[in-house]
Protein backbone atom coordinates (compact mmCIF):
# COMPACT_ATOMS: atom_id res chain seq x y z
CA UNK A 1 0.00 0.00 0.00
CA UNK A 2 2.69 2.45 0.39
CA UNK A 3 2.58 3.46 -3.44
CA UNK A 4 -1.13 4.38 -2.68
CA UNK A 5 0.17 6.42 0.28
CA UNK A 6 2.79 8.29 -2.01
CA UNK A 7 -0.73 8.47 -4.38
CA UNK A 8 -2.75 10.21 -1.48
CA UNK A 9 -1.54 13.77 -1.05
CA UNK A 10 -3.13 15.45 1.39
CA UNK A 11 -5.13 17.34 -1.33
CA UNK A 12 -6.39 14.08 -2.55
CA UNK A 13 -7.49 12.75 0.90
CA UNK A 14 -9.24 15.84 1.53
CA UNK A 15 -11.12 15.83 -1.60
CA UNK A 16 -12.06 11.93 -1.37
CA UNK A 17 -13.20 12.84 2.76
CA UNK A 18 -14.93 15.80 1.06
CA UNK A 19 -15.92 15.81 -2.43
CA UNK A 20 -16.95 19.16 -3.82
CA UNK A 21 -19.57 19.55 -6.15
CA UNK A 22 -20.78 16.22 -4.85
CA UNK A 23 -24.64 16.40 -5.21
CA UNK A 24 -27.81 16.18 -8.13
CA UNK A 25 -27.98 19.58 -10.26
CA UNK A 26 -30.12 21.96 -9.68
CA UNK A 27 -30.43 22.75 -13.55
CA UNK A 28 -28.09 20.57 -16.38
CA UNK A 29 -28.43 20.71 -20.01
CA UNK A 30 -26.14 18.00 -20.43
CA UNK A 31 -25.15 14.66 -18.44
CA UNK A 32 -22.81 11.46 -19.08
CA UNK A 33 -22.13 8.46 -17.26
CA UNK A 34 -18.42 7.67 -16.76
CA UNK A 35 -17.21 4.10 -15.95
CA UNK A 36 -14.08 2.62 -15.49
CA UNK A 37 -14.32 -1.62 -15.01
CA UNK A 38 -10.39 -1.52 -14.09
CA UNK A 39 -10.96 -0.19 -10.96
CA UNK A 40 -15.20 -0.56 -10.74
CA UNK A 41 -15.64 3.86 -10.85
CA UNK A 42 -18.48 4.89 -11.56
CA UNK A 43 -19.92 8.33 -12.28
CA UNK A 44 -22.49 11.05 -13.55
CA UNK A 45 -20.89 14.13 -14.55
CA UNK A 46 -23.81 16.79 -14.97
CA UNK A 47 -23.10 19.79 -16.71
CA UNK A 48 -25.23 23.49 -17.23
CA UNK A 49 -23.87 25.00 -20.05
CA UNK A 50 -24.87 28.36 -21.06
CA UNK A 51 -23.55 30.07 -23.92
CA UNK A 52 -20.56 27.44 -23.74
CA UNK A 53 -19.34 28.61 -20.20
CA UNK A 54 -19.46 26.10 -17.42
CA UNK A 55 -22.00 27.58 -15.42
CA UNK A 56 -22.56 24.81 -13.07
CA UNK A 57 -21.06 21.13 -12.77
CA UNK A 58 -21.27 18.34 -10.13
CA UNK A 59 -21.24 14.80 -9.92
CA UNK A 60 -22.71 11.65 -8.38
CA UNK A 61 -21.53 8.19 -8.12
CA UNK A 62 -18.84 6.02 -6.29
CA UNK A 63 -15.29 4.90 -6.73
CA UNK A 64 -12.00 4.79 -5.16
CA UNK A 65 -10.29 7.84 -3.34
CA UNK A 66 -8.59 8.92 -6.66
CA UNK A 67 -11.42 9.30 -8.53
CA UNK A 68 -13.46 10.61 -6.33
CA UNK A 69 -10.68 13.06 -5.24
CA UNK A 70 -10.02 13.88 -9.77
CA UNK A 71 -13.80 14.51 -9.70
CA UNK A 72 -14.38 17.03 -7.19
CA UNK A 73 -10.92 18.80 -8.01
CA UNK A 74 -12.37 18.67 -11.52
CA UNK A 75 -15.53 20.37 -11.25
CA UNK A 76 -13.95 22.89 -9.28
CA UNK A 77 -11.33 23.79 -11.81
CA UNK A 78 -13.95 23.70 -14.48
CA UNK A 79 -16.58 25.81 -12.71
CA UNK A 80 -17.00 29.07 -14.57
CA UNK A 81 -14.92 28.36 -17.23
CA UNK A 82 -15.47 28.27 -21.08
CA UNK A 83 -15.80 25.06 -22.22
CA UNK A 84 -12.85 25.02 -24.59
CA UNK A 85 -10.73 26.09 -21.85
CA UNK A 86 -12.03 23.71 -19.56
CA UNK A 87 -11.67 20.83 -22.22
CA UNK A 88 -8.09 22.16 -22.91
CA UNK A 89 -7.38 21.64 -18.96
CA UNK A 90 -8.15 18.19 -19.80
CA UNK A 91 -5.54 17.79 -22.56
CA UNK A 92 -2.90 18.72 -19.94
CA UNK A 93 -4.45 17.30 -17.05
CA UNK A 94 -4.17 13.80 -19.63
CA UNK A 95 -0.37 14.92 -20.68
CA UNK A 96 0.78 15.31 -17.29
CA UNK A 97 -0.92 12.19 -15.65
CA UNK A 98 0.19 9.76 -18.44
CA UNK A 99 3.28 11.82 -18.85
CA UNK A 100 3.08 11.95 -22.23
CA UNK A 101 4.86 15.24 -22.87
CA UNK A 102 7.94 14.24 -20.68
CA UNK A 103 8.93 13.97 -17.01
CA UNK A 104 7.97 17.47 -16.14
CA UNK A 105 5.49 18.47 -18.15
CA UNK A 106 3.76 19.31 -14.50
CA UNK A 107 6.46 21.82 -13.63
CA UNK A 108 6.28 23.29 -16.58
CA UNK A 109 2.68 24.19 -16.25
CA UNK A 110 2.45 24.70 -12.41
CA UNK A 111 0.00 27.77 -12.39
CA UNK A 112 -2.50 26.10 -15.01
CA UNK A 113 -2.39 23.54 -13.40
CA UNK A 114 -2.98 24.39 -10.10
CA UNK A 115 -4.30 21.77 -7.24
CA UNK A 116 -4.12 19.49 -10.14
CA UNK A 117 -0.67 18.78 -10.10
CA UNK A 118 -1.45 16.86 -6.91
CA UNK A 119 -2.35 13.92 -9.40
CA UNK A 120 0.80 14.46 -10.69
CA UNK A 121 2.24 11.17 -9.06
CA UNK A 122 -0.37 8.98 -11.05
CA UNK A 123 1.83 8.45 -13.72
CA UNK A 124 4.39 6.16 -11.82
CA UNK A 125 0.99 3.68 -11.37
CA UNK A 126 -0.64 3.58 -14.54
CA UNK A 127 -3.37 1.53 -13.30
CA UNK A 128 -4.32 4.58 -11.49
CA UNK A 129 -4.27 6.73 -14.58
CA UNK A 130 -7.78 6.01 -15.61
CA UNK A 131 -9.01 6.26 -12.39
CA UNK A 132 -7.64 9.83 -12.13
CA UNK A 133 -9.19 10.69 -16.03
CA UNK A 134 -12.55 8.83 -15.61
CA UNK A 135 -14.27 12.22 -14.46
CA UNK A 136 -12.50 14.22 -16.95
CA UNK A 137 -13.85 11.78 -19.93
CA UNK A 138 -16.95 12.01 -18.55
CA UNK A 139 -17.12 15.77 -18.55
CA UNK A 140 -16.06 15.94 -22.11
CA UNK A 141 -18.33 13.13 -23.34
CA UNK A 142 -21.75 15.00 -21.38
CA UNK A 143 -20.01 18.17 -23.26
CA UNK A 144 -19.66 16.81 -27.00
CA UNK A 145 -22.34 14.20 -26.86
CA UNK A 146 -24.87 16.85 -25.45
CA UNK A 147 -27.02 14.37 -23.92
CA UNK A 148 -30.27 16.30 -22.19
CA UNK A 149 -30.05 15.72 -18.88
CA UNK A 150 -33.19 14.26 -16.95
CA UNK A 151 -33.26 15.63 -13.88
CA UNK A 152 -34.86 13.54 -10.45
ZN1 LIG B 1 -10.43 3.91 -9.27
Amino acid sequence: MSELRELYQSTILDHNKKPRNFRSPQQANRRAVGHNPLCGDEITVYLQLQDDIVADVCFQGSGCAISTASASMMTQAVKGRPLEEALQLFDSFQRMVTGESGADAADAQPKQMGKLAAFAGVREYPMRVKCATLAWHTLRAAAIGGEAATTE
